[in-house]
């Protein structure tokens, strides 16, 4: 049986990255209390308002079903991510977390805290692992101040070396930290140099992302429209950034970690639980403005705007954003894109089956072109070619 994943959405940040058009925002932080309770109400009324809204049907049909309630462990993993969710007092995150408890079925296995590391204070990382967080995934992005400054970031490379032990001593077992191949000013050397300080401090688990910069932000309006104030002109080039990806591919291998996902590797056992429900198409809940949902069948999300999700909650209502009821078709898509993210790659005889298709033309050509490989019916990615797996999703939907 699928165990059901909670996201939890805080679209609050400190500053806003050069890079990022997010629907996040830089606000009073007199406004984190309300926001707060109005994600505890919307937990705690999530039934009567996803039925209100239309939305999640087939969910709440099994959530009241045999199938459901004869298994005691119903929800297993939360996330609470963001925006920069560590910036809220932890009697919010507490009080989200205890609604969670109070409201669904489970054991909270695993619990994750985004964070920024200039948040990272002793008596708020004591605070977290009383509310229950066990695992902390840490916005690190680069170790290189220059890098920090270019993008926007609050923090430094010291607050890095800061930040660590205390998570440590607090007693969080479960760091995760992420990096970008491809901000301003990167080069070869300094992309080593942030893998291998990366490997020095051990996290449990790594994300690496090429850069995206979105065409509404600051980088993204210079990049366009030329200009020299966000450092547009010292963007790495797509092979340059290519290059990076593989060099941490060779590095995170040497260092230990397990690739098990096209931006993720992990210590043995340290895959992110609640990441894997999504490549897996697994039944998630989000709650917050601009969380997004899926029940199996369909997909939904709740509006952006914070200060509009907060009237809205405090009324009795949820307004939902997008809501989309999957078909057949759409589904396949899914397990398609979806699975070939992780590197175990995906069962064509289990997909056929499920789907009444046949696939396995679909994969000769990208599998001739040396993209893929196969064994057995298992399709799966070729390490070697990750850095171009773009290219695969574009054959496959030819
Ligand atoms: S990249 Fe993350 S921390 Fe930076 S502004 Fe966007 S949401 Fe906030």
């Amino acid at each position: 049986m699928n165990k059901l994943g909670i996201y939890v959405q805080v679209p609050f940040c400190q500053t806003k990255c050069t890079y990022c058009n997010f629907h996040t925002g830089v606000v009073a932080s007199s406004r984190f209390a309300p926001y707060a309770e109005a994600v505890c109400r919307e937990i705690r009324e999530h039934r009567d308002l996803l039925r209100a809204a239309g939305v999640g049907e087939d969910l709440a049909e099994k959530a009241h079903s045999q199938e459901w309630l004869c298994h005691e462990a119903v929800v297993d993993t939360v996330y609470v991510g963001g925006g920069t969710p560590s910036l809220l007092d932890p009697a919010h995150l507490q009080n989200i977390l205890d609604a969670i408890r109070e409201t669904f079925a489970g054991n909270l296995e695993e619990v994750t805290l985004e964070a920024d590391p200039e948040t990272g204070e002793a008596e708020k990382a004591a605070a977290w692992v009383r509310a229950g967080i066990n695992r902390v995934s840490f916005g690190l992005q680069s170790f290189a101040d220059k890098e920090l400054i270019a993008a926007g970031r609050m923090h430094r490379r010291a607050d890095i070396y800061r930040a660590v032990p205390i998570l440590r001593e607090a007693g969080i077992r479960n760091i995760s930290f992420d990096l970008i191949a491809g901000l301003p000013h990167q080069t070869k050397e300094s992309w080593r140099q942030s893998l291998d300080e990366l490997a020095g401090l051990a996290p449990e688990h790594v994300s690496v992302y090429l850069l995206e910069i979105d065409e509404g932000s600051r980088l993204g309006k210079e990049l366009l429209q030329g200009g020299g104030r966000y450092s547009a002109g010292a963007v790495p080039s797509e092979d340059e950034m290519a290059e990076f990806y593989e060099m941490a591919q060779k590095a995170l291998g040497a260092a230990g970690y397990h690739h098990y996902e096209i931006s993720n590797w992990a210590k043995q056992g340290f895959e992110s639980r609640h990441n894997l429900k999504y490549w897996r198409r697994e039944p998630y809940l989000g709650f917050g403005a601009g969380a997004h949902s899926f029940s199996g069948t369909e997909r939904w999300a709740n509006a952006h705007d914070a200060a509009a999700y907060v009237a809205a909650v405090q009324s009795g209502r949820l307004v939902v954003e997008q809501h989309e009821k999957l078909t057949a078709d759409g589904a396949l898509e899914e397990e398609l894109f979806l699975g070939l993210r992780q590197l175990d790659g995906i069962d064509l005889a289990r997909i056929e089956r499920e789907y009444g298709v046949t696939l396995g033309g679909r994969f000769e050509r990208i599998a001739s072109a040396g993209l893929v490989e196969r064994e057995g019916s298992v399709v799966r990615l070729v390490p070697e070619k990750l850095s171009v797996s773009n290219e695969v999703f574009v054959e496959l939907m030819r």
